[in-house]
């Protein structure tokens, strides 16, 4: 198995939004072009000290990639394809994010030439008042924009994330973000809800008691609105915050969730490769220190144990609609599912929580909404 995805992080924002708990600072003043330079050596030392058979994915996420210059951001795209040895152009899958009007025509363009074919971009909501309050620095003109000169530029596969359960945010306004989104005639869209994270400027609110989030009750109707209004829409829910159009499930995405080994370039990024999970130094000085002094930069790495996959194999895999392939299981660990969680298994479909059909085990509609309390059954005794 060697690892079939590229992951590579630029970590510049122009705006620091209030939920967001990325590894990413503010550009202004940061030392960009050492910063691709530093990438770019990663890459180099890291193809060849795990090379790959074939890399069918690049995902470049963020920070926000379109902060960086048409030239710089080319230049790290390019350093990409000269190091991986990636899928030819019609089979590979090439993302960059986008925030909405980051990126004019020209970068657009530079994107499609050099390979990019599909986008994912950063919507969220389309009430201005909402992307006010968590910090976006976008309108929703912005997202018609965008979207209008990607398919200009030739990049007809758009993604977008949506974001809901937000401070204020009623059923009514989601609904009309969705309809607004469906407009668009995208192919894909992610959808969260709001996590509150330490180190947050919702963080700090919500100590001072000044943060008024919708119920859980609200949240779920939401969600449930959410998986009815995009499949009448042609959409598909084919991982549990993420629907597509046939044929337009990330590819990249799937290489997480079916707990495929994939590559992890630069600040804070994480990889998997040769059966050890790693971290890259997440503050800019550290991890361009390490670079420097002729180092992968490592903050930690853990070798996962046979337990470890095992459980992250249901984790990840139930989280898909599909669920967990019992064959393919059996082919990667040696043993058959029913021999390590042959009791949960059992409890848990005695709960109408997870179902078994066609060689596969998938959560049913209950166990959806229960997802992590399905998940953290799978978790084995040391
Ligand atoms: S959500 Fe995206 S754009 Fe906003 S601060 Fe985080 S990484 Fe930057």
């Amino acid at each position: 198995m060697t690892p079939k995805a590229v992951y590579v992080h630029v970590p510049f924002c122009e705006q620091i939004c209030h939920y967001c708990d990325f590894n990413k600072f503010f550009l202004k003043n940061q030392p960009i072009d050492d910063y691709l330079d530093d990438c770019e050596t990663e890459m180099k030392w890291t193809a060849q000290r795990f090379p790959s058979t074939t890399v069918n994915s690049v995902y470049v996420g963020g920070g926000t990639p379109t902060s960086l210059s048409t030239e710089q951001l080319r230049k790290l795209l390019v350093s990409i394809r000269e190091h991986f040895s990636l899928a030819k152009r019609d089979s590979l899958e090439f993302t960059v994010e986008v925030n909405p009007g980051s990126a004019d025509q020209d970068k657009l363009n530079m994107l499609k030439e050099v390979g990019v074919n599909r986008l994912s971009i950063g919507v969220q909501t389309f009430e201005p008042d909402l992307l006010n309050r968590i910090g976006r620095d976008h309108q929703p003109e912005d997202v018609k924009d965008t979207v209008k000169k990607s398919r200009n530029a030739g990049i007809d596969n758009l993604s977008i994330d949506l974001m809901f359960g937000l401070p204020q945010q009623t059923i009514r306004q989601f609904e009309d973000t969705i309809d607004q989104a469906m407009k668009l005639n995208i192919d894909h869209v992610s959808a969260y809800s709001l996590k509150v994270e330490a180190k947050t400027v919702f963080y700090q609110l919500q100590r001072k008691g000044k943060l008024s989030l919708p119920s859980q009750d609200t949240e779920a109707d939401m969600y449930e609105m959410l998986i009815r209004k995009l499949s009448e829409s042609g959409f598909s829910m084919y991982e549990i915050s993420n629907f597509a159009k046939p044929g337009r499930e990330s590819v990249h995405n799937l290489t997480y969730w079916d707990n495929e080994e994939y590559y992890g370039i630069g600040a804070g990024a994480h990889s998997y490769m040769s059966g050890v999970r790693r971290q890259n130094h997440g503050p800019l000085p550290k991890y361009m220190k390490a670079i420097k002094q002729g180092k992968l930069p490592y903050l930690e790495e853990h070798p996962v144990p046979l337990k470890e996959k095992m459980e992250e194999e249901m984790f990840m895999g139930l989280r898909k609609r599909s669920g967990v392939s019992v064959s393919r299981f059996a082919r990667r660990y040696g043993q058959p599912v029913v021999n390590v969680f042959g009791d949960k298994i059992k409890r848990l479909k005695e709960n109408c929580l997870l179902q078994e059909r066609n060689d596969r085990i998938f959560l049913t509609e209950k166990g959806r909404l229960l997802g992590n309390e399905v998940f953290e059954q799978f978790l084995l005794d040391d």
